[in-house]
């Protein structure tokens, strides 16, 4: 069991790093929700024409059902929602998975993971580890992709002894994204997100110009993965499609952050958007376009291995993982 200054101290970080509402009181949560429950299974290959998707688990935490965690709709409603999908009231398990896209000699992951920063430490971290249950040394990876700079998809990609974990690769991110988050003047601006703006900083400053690909999204940027802007949840939030043998795979990052609230209420706003009406606005655009296919989805906090169908409700869309 976590000890309550532990927790505090991993619910400040967290409300830091943007994953939980600003400006609440969390240090008079005096809960305890234990430790989530790792799965056994921490990497799934799935076929996708002559590319292979891995996904990679991470890890998970657990954050308050606070009523700020969605912010525009009656706290009554979310947690009568949680009630009828047996979800707990109290908190919300937050989940997080990276993808490894393999395509020919290409080895490409999509995010990071909370590496060796988060909270709690036990069930955090893990995607490295996963890797290499799949098979594949940090050496292998020739590109990371980054759909956005909050902790918990940059952080795997530098260790607290300042090493680069995946020494050959070159890593993509969203210009937009990088010039946001590397602004002084961003970072005074928002006292609320200073932890956030740290650990961008603690990633990036100093990674070798030959590692770093800021690029414009919109375009293809390997054999397959094509780009796609989708701004709101952070000012540079990008998503991806990974295309191969006539089937597609939507990797959307936190366009949908937990699916049983925000993929069953689309028009729900989470806590850590930045932006939430443009995010809205690609969220509906996305799934306008989405609901009509077969097509793959994943998302880094759909529940494990978080790659699979959004099924369309009579209110919203449900999140089918691939069995
Ligand atoms: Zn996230």
């Amino acid at each position: 069991m976590m000890k309550r200054r532990q927790f505090l101290n991993s619910v400040a970080a967290l409300a830091s790093a943007g994953l939980l509402p600003n400006g609440v009181a969390w240090a008079q949560s005096t809960a305890n929700f234990g430790l989530p429950t790792l799965p056994s299974e921490r990497f799934r290959r799935v076929r996708l024409g002559d590319i292979e998707i891995i996904a990679l688990y991470d890890g998970a935490t657990r954050l308050p059902l606070h009523e700020r965690y969605v912010t525009n709709a009656p706290f009554a409603d979310v947690k009568a929602l949680a009630t009828s999908l047996g979800l707990s009231t109290d908190y919300v398990e937050l989940t997080f998975t990276g993808f490894l896209v393999v395509a020919g000699s290409r080895r490409i992951l999509l995010d990071t993971g909370l590496g060796e920063v988060g909270t709690p430490r036990e069930t955090t971290g893990h995607l490295l580890d996963s890797l290499r249950q799949a098979g594949f040394a940090p050496g292998d990876i020739d590109t990371v992709v980054i759909t956005h700079f909050h902790a918990d998809h940059i952080s795997g990609l530098r260790n607290r002894s300042g090493d680069f974990v995946y020494p050959n690769a070159k890593v993509w991110v969203s210009d937009r994204e990088y010039t946001y988050w590397m602004s002084d003047e961003q970072m005074k601006a928002s006292p609320d997100r200073k932890w956030a703006f740290e650990q961008v900083r603690r990633v990036f400053t100093g990674m070798p110009e030959s590692m770093l690909r800021r690029y414009t999204p919109g375009q293809e940027i390997a054999p397959g993965v094509f780009s796609i802007p989708a701004y709101g949840h952070t000012p540079g939030h990008t998503i991806y499609e990974v295309r191969s043998g006539g089937r597609t795979f939507h990797y959307i990052g936190d366009m949908i952050n937990v699916p049983a609230f925000f993929a069953r209420h689309p028009e729900w706003m989470v806590a850590s958007d930045i932006d939430p009406e443009a995010s809205l606005a690609e969220r509906q655009k996305f799934l306008a376009r989405v609901a009509k296919t077969t097509d793959l989805v994943g998302g880094f906090h759909f529940p494990f291995p978080a790659i699979g169908h959004l099924r369309p409700l009579e209110q919203g869309f449900e999140f089918v993982p691939l069995a």
